[in-house]
């Protein structure tokens, strides 16, 4: 049930909308969430605040010709979608995938205003991408799609303006290509343009490990803060991309053992722990499905096909692979399992029925916006390295990165306990992050 004035609001949303079914959805869930925020704030309704956060500032659309090895030209669509700037520049990743289109793009860019607020650092909001599909695509071919993609999107991005970085399909090596592109285009070594760069060209320490170790502190902060630990928990990722590989390493190093994860062909299940070099080896190196995993590691490893991976009996899920992975029935499962915590690496995972169900059966339910900030918040550290000149060491950045989501964590709760729903994890980091970007416009006036 949404608030009356929240309902319209929502209502219009639709209208506007059509047919972004992914935007609704995270529309909603905010909306559901700052309900009890108005009582206290008439301010923000006054201003229509609300409105003017579900209306992008600016959305841009275009073409994104190029060739592959044999000379066959592809059209595809490129996006980047400028949410909010109220607290910085606009920043976010890109994400290369078939399944791209506006909805997407807007789902992903509304979650990253509220994530980004919630960090307590100078970064705005948006989203890019493209329904380029990376797979079986060749390095060239890759390059090539990087840099038509660039030669468009450079004219709209600046380190004072957006900041683009990585997201599904889009890593170091994309990241690489992007920025090439645009410091030949515009004869300047801008090295805050983008993050995710490499080590050897102005990236930072931590960067592509960022999200996944972030997920793992803030599951091991919602576990401490129930008085217990990942010592001896069974662990379910999913996913085996960048996010995944980089939370199994954190959850292992911090205790816990993680007996599965997946890509869309299927899961593998490895009740000793999930081999990381064997995993890195066949995911980073060789770019092999996951049946490559369970044949090569032998013994009891098993991979299976078409099935869901929540199916499996775990203490502690930690979706890491895309939208909507967890439904209701999984999130049923999961809690029949023995499941107490969730914590959401991947963006927006959990389908409203599932984060009902795990937040009625008292599971601790770690949204996306709060435990996989560590990766945005770590591309912003990277542009204050940029900004100064200076490079950290990996030590003194994790230390940052998890003094980060510490914080995170400890202000969702207080901020849940303030509104009178203690342990809402989803309505704190929706609450906090909502008022700060809220503040902020208030302050810049009608803009
Ligand atoms: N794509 C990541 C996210 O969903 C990181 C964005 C960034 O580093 O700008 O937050």
């Amino acid at each position: 049930m949404l608030h009356e004035k929240l309902d319209s609001i929502y209502d219009s949303v639709l209208r506007r909308n059509p047919g972004e079914i992914e935007f609704h959805q995270a529309v909603r869930e905010v909306l559901e969430s700052i309900g009890p925020v108005l009582g206290k704030h008439p301010e923000y309704a006054e201003s229509k605040i609300i409105e003017r956060i579900c209306e992008p500032e600016r959305q841009i659309i275009f073409r994104v010709p190029w060739e592959d090895d044999q000379g066959e030209v592809h059209i595809n669509r490129g996006f980047r979608v400028e949410f909010n700037s109220a607290l910085g520049p606009y920043k976010g990743g890109l994400r290369f995938h078939p399944s791209v289109y506006l909805g997407i793009v807007k789902f992903l860019g509304f979650e990253q205003i509220f994530k980004n607020g919630l960090t307590g650092l100078p970064i705005g909001g948006g989203k890019g991408g493209s329904d380029f599909d990376p797979k079986g695509r060749s390095q060239r071919e890759i390059m090539r799609f990087c840099q038509s993609f660039m030669t468009e999107l450079y004219r709209h991005i600046g380190e004072y303006t957006d900041v683009p970085a990585g997201d599904i399909g889009v890593g170091q090596r994309e990241v690489g290509y992007l920025f090439g592109q645009y410091k030949r285009i515009t004869n300047r070594y801008e090295s805050a343009v983008i993050t995710g760069k490499g080590l050897s060209y102005g990236g930072a320490q931590v960067r592509t490990e960022a999200t996944g170790y972030g997920c793992a502190f803030f599951v091991d902060e919602m576990l401490k803060a129930r008085g217990t630990s990942f010592d001896g928990k069974r662990v379910v990722v999913s996913g085996s991309g960048n996010v995944a590989v980089y939370t199994i390493e954190k959850v292992q190093q911090l205790g816990g053992t993680v007996i599965a994860c997946s890509d869309s062909s299927g899961y593998v299940i490895d009740n000793k722990g999930i081999d990381l070099d064997l995993l890195k080896q066949i995911k980073q190196v060789e770019h092999l499905r996951m049946d490559a995993y369970a044949k090569r590691r032998g013994g009891e490893v098993s991979f299976v096909a078409g099935r869901s991976i929540w199916e499996l009996p775990c203490e502690v899920a930690m979706p890491s692979a895309t939208q909507n992975e967890i439904t209701g029935k999984d999130a049923e499962a999961l809690v029949r399992g023995g499941c107490v915590a969730v914590g959401e690496g991947a963006n927006m995972p959990t389908t409203p029925e599932g984060i009902r169900i795990f937040q009625e059966a008292g599971v601790a339910f770690g949204p996306g916006k709060a435990a996989n900030a560590g990766g945005v918040a770590t591309s912003a550290l990277e542009m204050q390295q940029n900004a100064s000149r200076d490079s950290w060491t990996f030590e003194f950045s994790e230390r940052r990165l998890q003094e980060i989501m510490q914080d995170i964590h400890g202000r969702c709760l207080k901020t849940a306990d303030e509104y009178g729903m203690p342990g809402n994890y989803a309505a704190g980091a929706n609450i906090d992050g909502f008022k700060r970007v809220a503040d902020a416009m208030l302050s810049l006036g009608l803009i």
